[in-house]
């Protein structure tokens, strides 16, 4: 299926590795031609060079802090103008509720709630100007239901969700689409890390802790990084126009709700 957006350019946030990285690639399979961010210059590089070898694509890098003022504003000084833009960053530690105090709030509300906000305000005003534009923001199935402790990014990402439900209504009408993809367990470096969490927590291998998590998800595994990204890529499409303001849940069927 041609998703229609051949030539297009994409602002592909935190993508040198795992969810964003797969959505990078979806969106290069498709002739969109990339900016793409980490603050680790030398995997980013190796990542984009995959990329242009791969799918001859333009690919510019820039190896920066997105959840800072200066990051972000080396990131819009490459970026220039965009038609799409995927906002994704890691995400916080996780903990008790009684661990966190307000600068631990502040820094994960700076991360995953007010740096995607900083963007769209950044960047949608360009694309309504030129009448089409796709945001897509990377946030979590914790939004939909909550995981213990991860209290810091329930608390931000519930935050970006409701300003992303006002503000994807607000655009609709001037060509520009915001949804929001959900990912449950996904294989990456960050469930590695969750994993090991886990598994010390637990007093268990990080090969048991794995088995635990895959007993609770229906599909029976973690979700790919490319199934991932082909989702991004469909509401980044031609084809998604009507689609506005949802939350995509993509976790194998883990969250037991009806609607
Ligand atoms: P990952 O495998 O650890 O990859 C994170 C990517 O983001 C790397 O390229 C990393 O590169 C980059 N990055 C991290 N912090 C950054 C920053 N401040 N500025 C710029 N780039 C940054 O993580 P992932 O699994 O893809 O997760 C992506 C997001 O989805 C996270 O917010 C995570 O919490 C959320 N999520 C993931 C899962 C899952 O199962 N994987 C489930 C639910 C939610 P550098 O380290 O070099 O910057």
């Amino acid at each position: 299926m041609d998703l229609g957006i051949a030539g297009k350019r994409a602002l592909v946030c935190a993508s040198s590795k795992g969810l964003g990285r797969g959505c990078a690639e979806a969106l290069a399979a498709e002739g969109v031609d990339l900016v793409m961010n980490a603050r680790g210059a030398e995997a980013l590089e190796t990542t984009a060079q995959h990329i242009r070898d791969t799918y001859g694509v333009q690919v510019v890098t820039v190896a920066a802090d997105i959840t800072t003022e200066d990051g972000r504003a080396q990131v819009l000084a490459a970026a220039g103008q965009v038609d799409i833009l995927v906002n994704n960053a890691g995400g916080p530690p996780p903990g008790m509720w009684t661990d966190w105090e307000r600068e631990d709030f502040i820094k994960a509300l700076d991360a995953n709630m007010l740096t995607p906000i900083a963007l769209i305000k950044a960047l949608v005003p360009g694309m309504i100007e030129r009448g089409w534009g796709r945001v897509v923001n990377i946030t979590s199935q914790s939004v939909k239901s909550p995981i213990p402790v991860l209290g810091l990014s329930n608390s931000a990402r519930a935050g970006l969700t409701g300003y992303v439900a006002g503000t994807s209504r607000q655009v609709a009408g001037k060509g520009v689409v915001i949804n929001n993809l959900l990912p449950g367990i996904h294989d990456t470096d960050r469930a590695d890390a969750l994993d090991a969490g886990a598994a010390q927590a637990g007093g268990i291998t990080p090969e048991q802790a794995r088995t635990n998590r895959q007993a609770t998800i229906p599909a029976g595994r973690y979700g790919t990084a490319q199934e991932f990204g082909a989702a991004c890529a469909f509401l980044c499409s031609q084809y998604a126009g009507f689609i506005i303001g949802q939350n995509l849940l993509l976790d194998g069927g883990a969250v037991n709700t009806t609607l």
